[in-house]
């Protein structure tokens, strides 16, 4: 199979395709193993140096495959954190420093397993459900009903007025730290709805001139979020009081102490902006 190469090698699927090697995506409890000090190679482990894991191995899922070969996540028993040559580091952590695909695989992994974990009864009878072998699908033979992974869309969107930017600190973020308005879709809606309501809800300012950015999964759990940049047409601010504790205009090049690293797409979004702004107004 020749994977397209805007892909850039990740290729999601339930099916292996059987290569000599693969690679493991370790996981305890949500969190990632991943190989000590110089040699680690982010959440993404060669198979050659996974002998020490398999005893451990309690649940295997085929993410797809990468780069070429076949790649799985294991879920491995919390006794394997000790194993020598291996460290534990949050997912959080590392979705703060992942690079694209690896940031892909580590979410597909930990949602692949946390979907099993709460769906494994039929929400319409209550039997148990069965595990389709071809297809990432937990089925109930009695309904014929087949749950798939559940993603969950979300809009994140920067709102702007010229050389200024709206940001806002969730009322559970410590001091300083601000990020780009998010929400999720209601049923129903649009994904343009949702970015009007959204704003004006939490901040109380409309907007016109949405720009579609991008989109990234997000494991908190099964989002994915659609990266938007929209222009302001108020700029008068009214907070929520209740989701958001705080918001302000912030200019290009005075941002706040704490914001999201450009491998998120709140960071990202902030550095498209600020990129701009520069040529700009710079
Ligand atoms: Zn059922």
């Amino acid at each position: 199979m020749t994977i397209p190469e805007s892909l850039n090698g990740f290729y999601a699927s339930p099916v292996a395709i059987n290569t000599d090697k693969k690679w493991i995506i370790a996981v305890i409890d949500g969190d990632i193993l991943v190989v000590s000090g110089a040699r680690s190679s982010g959440p993404v482990i060669d198979s050659d140096a996974t002998d020490l894991l398999k005893f451990f191995c309690e649940r295997r899922i085929t993410l797809g495959q990468w780069q070429g070969r076949d790649c799985e996540v294991w879920e491995l028993l919390p006794e394997a954190a000790a194993t020598e040559g291996f460290t534990m580091i949050e997912l959080r952590t590392l979705l703060m420093s992942a690079g694209d695909e690896e940031f892909s695989l580590a979410c597909r992994a930990v949602q692949l397993l946390d979907w099993q974990d709460k769906h494994r009864f039929c929400g319409s009878c209550g039997e148990r459900n069965i595990a389709s072998d071809s297809e990432h699908a937990l089925e109930c033979k009695v309904c014929k009903i087949n749950n798939y992974p559940r993603i969950s869309p979300c809009i994140i969107v920067l709102v702007i007025r010229g050389d200024h930017c709206l940001l806002a600190r969730n009322s559970s973020w410590p001091a300083n730290r601000f990020s780009a308005l998010a929400g999720f879709l209601e049923a129903g809606e649009t994904a343009e709805q949702a970015l009007h309501r959204e704003v004006f809800e939490e901040v109380g300012v409309q907007i016109n001139n949405i720009r579609y950015f991008g989109s990234q999964s997000w494991p908190y759990p099964g989002q994915l979020m659609l990266g938007f940049i929209a222009d302001a047409v108020t700029d008068d601010i009214t907070i929520d009081g209740i989701e958001i504790a705080e918001a302000d205009w912030f200019r290009y090049d005075n941002l706040p102490g704490i914001i999201a690293p450009p491998t998120i797409m709140s960071g990202r979004l902030l550095q498209q902006y600020i990129d701009e702004s520069t040529l700009t107004y710079g």
